[in-house]
């Protein structure tokens, strides 16, 4: 999962945030627009001029893209669906959805909802440009409009490309679910379906490097990689929600783990107890409850020497919202706190008590010994 996500915004109450790569992308947008696009097109303008019409194009295709988001997003909440972030990637965003949509057809609706957004305003931004044009607006704008209406077609169709988790590709997988009648069936066909599309794209991307076309081509490579990433992370994030669907942590914690008192010095700390049990995190007990959790980072970042001074409960992480899940939570949710604050051991508690941990390798075991029963 991608961990450096910015919030830029709030809007009808979701949250739109950028991916940090997407700062990249944006300035390789406005560079290729101000460098490469424009200049070819029209050969009068100075270079200024050029990169004022880029940031404009850059804009506005920003823009684009969080409408077409938005759309998605507007949908899923008409169906239920619980949608609180909206992620901007490369070439579009992700609306994110808690839980997978409830039949085919919201999954149709939802998915099909972008690009029609993306297509009505290519045929707006072409209006415009024609419009323009007939009425001598000056030639930057009517430039930047011109991109607009291409881009925002281009949006539309490379969203439609059957790659999962496109539109294209959950169009796809919601007709598979009509067919069969089998969610996780369909998801593994349209992932296989991607993985394919995905090489394909690489290919054509090493081909057009090969005949010279190197920025064309790089394109190539960045689209298909990450097609080829998302597919796949697709496919195991449904296997993951579905295993657990239903489950709450009070069926994966472990009840008695090696606790360590509060007291005690990092040095005795090292030598009871690393030495024999070869844990990551312990969770620290005071008048025997769980207080908080000390980790083996937490330990390392006292020098040797300090160890003799500093104690269990002076190093530890207070038990608070962020590192501890009420037993009755539900895994999936414990899994996305896991998810959100990178942390992979998380304190289990009942009546604000602490009872146990539950850890993301524990979770992960579970997973795979259900794949090998399964297959
Ligand atoms: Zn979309």
């Amino acid at each position: 999962m991608l961990k450096n996500k910015i919030t830029l915004l709030k809007l009808f109450g979701f949250n739109v945030r950028i991916d940090s790569s997407w700062i990249i992308i944006l300035f390789l947008v406005i560079w290729s627009l101000a460098e490469g696009f424009f200049p070819a097109r029209f050969t009068e303008l100075d270079e200024q001029t050029y990169w004022m019409m880029a940031i404009a194009g850059a804009m506005g295709l920003f823009a684009s893209i969080i409408i077409h988001e938005f759309s998605h997003a507007f949908i899923a909440r008409k169906y239920g669906l619980k949608i609180q972030n909206i992620t901007l990637f490369v070439f579009g965003g992700v609306a994110e959805m808690k839980d997978e949509p409830q039949n085919p057809k919201v999954e149709f609706l939802m998915a099909i909802a972008g690009p029609i957004a993306s297509l009505l305003l290519s045929v707006l931004f072409s209006t415009l440009h024609t419009v323009g044009d007939a009425t001598g607006l000056p030639i930057p704008i009517i430039g930047v409009l011109g991109y607009l209406g291409t881009i925002n077609m281009l949006l539309a169709i490379f969203n439609m490309l059957p790659a999962f988790p496109t539109d294209g590709g959950r169009i796809l997988r919601s007709f598979l679910w009509w067919k069969k009648k089998d969610i996780r069936w369909a998801t593994q066909m349209a992932s296989r379906i991607s993985l394919f599309f995905a090489v394909s794209i690489i290919f054509i991307g090493f081909v057009n490097m090969i005949a010279s076309n190197v920025i064309g081509g790089l394109w190539w490579i960045l689209i298909g990689s990450f097609l080829f990433s998302a597919a796949n992370a697709s496919y195991h994030s449904l296997l993951i929600k579905q295993s657990f669907s239903g489950k709450s942590v009070r069926h994966f914690m472990n009840p008695s783990p090696v606790t360590v008192p509060y007291g005690i010095t990092l040095k005795e700390l090292v030598d009871t107890y690393l030495s024999h049990y070869p844990h990551k995190m312990y969770p620290v007990t005071k008048e025997d409850s769980i207080v908080g959790m000390i980790t083996i980072a937490d330990i390392k970042a006292v020098p040797q020497e300090g160890r003799t001074q500093y104690t269990a409960g002076g190093v530890m992480h207070p038990k608070n919202t962020n590192n501890s899940v009420s037993i009755d939570t539900a895994v999936n949710d414990a899994l996305v706190k896991m998810n959100a604050t990178g942390a992979s051991r998380l304190l289990v508690t009942e009546n604000s008590k602490a009872v146990g941990i539950i850890t993301l390798k524990d979770l992960l075991e579970f997973i795979a010994l259900k794949m090998e029963l399964e297959d």
